[in-house]
């Protein structure tokens, strides 16, 4: 049966707390544990799969295929525990469960309430493959005093009263503001952030406290005492060199020493900390920088890309390269020539993206890697730029498009190439959809396997002709157009097992181009590269070379 870890936060968001339980769980199994990390999410969209990038960061989808919250792929990234649909629960999802229910007459004339009906709800979940794992832990978002997040603190407050002593833990990660003037580091905010915890009837039993500055003895003392926490159990997390450095650094300070003595795990179990030693190794002992240009159109926000960005910083760890990987607004070559702005780069990846907008510049940005033999990787939308590029610039198809913009505008202004499929396969079952869905619900989402063709790139590249990728999307590539753009050396080198939909388009004739329909950067780890980005990598490093 598996011990709970409770991790909120405190006084400010943005601190970190979706890295800091994923370090906590790569630390667990470091030391020989099973782990599951899972997200409560207090706002009120079903999930995050309707909301913004430039809002909300990157949709991460799991292999069951749900829209998850981007701190589903540290925890991915960080302990290679493949996330569920049942890993991250938002209110939104808690509400529309319970509506429903209460729809159906389940609660048999009760009058519905947020105690207990919403709690019990939110405990239900808590309770989900308890019995696989060790440790469960379990994120809640935003911060402690949220009016939203509310039904989940007394949702946990509940749980841990009902388990039995000694199997849940919470640890709370807070701020230490440094005030230039005094010279000191503040430590209230930190208490009357626990207090807001004691008064909802949660107490931390470890704290873990953000700061720019060395936290000294007599601070960390005082916190203990005044937060009614053990010394040892107050951590500093200081700044770091990068993501990866956390849980070395938070190892370095006792963060698992604390956790596991809170559970009273005696003696604990002596840490194999070699997989990141070795990651930090790769990273702190790069030699060389490529590179590489992401085109695309959420480029204001990092976070929008945010699993692309690190699966190119393990394409660099693969061939112990530092990845420098720049944004550029694709908007930009539909009045510049994209030359003036793509020439300096060894390598170009245009990734995922809905809409119209912007997409004539990314078309361009694949004419500039095709015609000038620069690496380019293309990313579900960037596989469609690919095939569009191919077949109005090779094909003779100058009105190529996809039906994607077609059905925005309400006009037919272009022949598609790309095209919203309304049934396929998935497994062994069909699954069929109609353009008036649910936006969230239209999407071939989730985990898809692939055939790839024996002697091509990308067969060589994964070692494999069976792959299986998760995919977001709603439009295709039409497979009528196959024989017609293969002609033009734009080869279909992997498709679903029918053989209906193209998953994968490489051209031989060149140093290093390929597009995929689905999203390889969502399983691309430090210590486990994925082969694609890894070989994309090396092909820029190649490129370095030759400039
Ligand atoms: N907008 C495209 C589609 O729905 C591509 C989606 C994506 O890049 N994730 O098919």
């Amino acid at each position: 049966m598996a011990r709970y870890i409770f991790i909120t936060g405190g006084v400010v968001s943005s601190l970190g707390k979706g890295l800091a339980s994923a370090a906590l769980g790569a630390l667990l199994q470091a030391r020989g544990y099973s782990v599951r990390l899972r997200k409560l999410d207090p706002y009120l969209n079903v999930d995050p799969g309707t909301m913004s990038p430039f809002e909300h960061g990157e949709v991460f989808v799991t292999d069951d295929g749900a829209e998850t919250d981007l701190d589903l792929g540290h925890y991915e990234r960080f302990t290679g525990v493949p996330a569920r649909k049942t890993d991250s629960i938002s209110s939104g999802r808690i509400y529309s469960n319970v509506l429903e229910k209460e729809r159906r007459g389940d609660y048999l004339g009760k009058t519905i309430q947020v105690v207990p009906h919403v709690t019990n709800e939110i405990k239900e979940y808590l309770h989900i493959g308890k019995k696989e794992v060790d440790f469960m832990l379990c994120e809640i978002g935003g911060t402690v005093g949220d009016i939203e997040g509310l039904p989940f603190f007394e949702a946990i407050r509940q749980f841990i009263h009902e388990r039995p002593r000694g199997e849940c833990i919470l640890m709370h990660l807070t701020l230490l503001p440094y005030l230039a003037a005094a010279g000191e580091l503040k430590t209230k905010p930190t208490q009357h952030s626990v207090k807001a915890l004691q008064s909802i009837g949660l107490a931390p039993d470890v704290l873990l406290l953000r700061s720019e500055h060395p936290i000294p003895e007599k601070e960390r003392a005082k916190i203990a005492l005044f937060c009614n926490v053990r010394t040892e159990a107050v951590i500093a997390a200081y700044d770091l060199k990068t993501i990866y450095e956390a849980p070395l650094a938070y190892h370095r300070e006792g963060l698992d020493q604390a956790v596991l003595d809170a559970f009273n795990i005696s003696p604990a179990p002596r840490p194999n900390l070699a997989r990141w030693e070795d990651v930090m190794d790769r990273m702190m002992n790069a030699e060389g920088e490529v590179r590489i240009a992401i085109v695309g159109k959420y480029t204001q926000l990092g976070d929008a890309y945010k699993s692309i960005a690190e699966a190119l910083t393990h394409g660099g760890m693969a061939n112990r390269t530092r990845v420098r990987v720049e944004w550029v607004d694709s908007e930009l070559f539909e009045r510049e020539d994209p030359a003036l702005h793509l020439q300096r780069f060894h390598a170009i990846l245009v990734p995922g993206g809905f809409g119209e907008r912007g997409t004539e510049g990314k078309i361009k940005a694949v004419e500039f890697a095709r015609t000038r033999k620069v690496p380019y990787l293309g990313i579900c939308l960037g596989m469609q730029m690919a095939v569009i590029e191919t077949a109005r610039n090779l094909a003779g198809m100058p009105d190529a498009g996809s039906e994607e913009f077609n059905h925005e505008k309400g006009e037919n202004r272009f022949t598609p190439v790309v095209y919203h499929l309304k049934e396929w396969v998935q497994g062994n079952h069909l699954v069929e959809r109609k353009v008036s869905d649910d936006k969230g619900g239209s999407m071939r989402l989730g985990a898809y396997s692939a055939h790839l063709n024996e002697g091509s790139r990308v067969a060589g590249i994964y070692g494999a002709t069976e792959i299986e990728e998760r995919h977001r999307h709603r439009y295709e590539v039409d497979m009528k157009y196959r024989d017609k753009l293969e002609a033009c050396g734009l080869i279909f080198s992997g498709v679903s097992p029918d053989g209906r939909l193209p998953e994968i388009v490489e051209i031989k004739d060149h140093p290093w181009f390929i597009g995929v329909q689905f999203h390889p950067e969502l399983k691309s780890k430090p210590f486990a590269p994925h082969p694609l980005f890894a070989d994309f990598v090396r092909a820029a490093v190649e490129a370095s070379r030759l400039v």
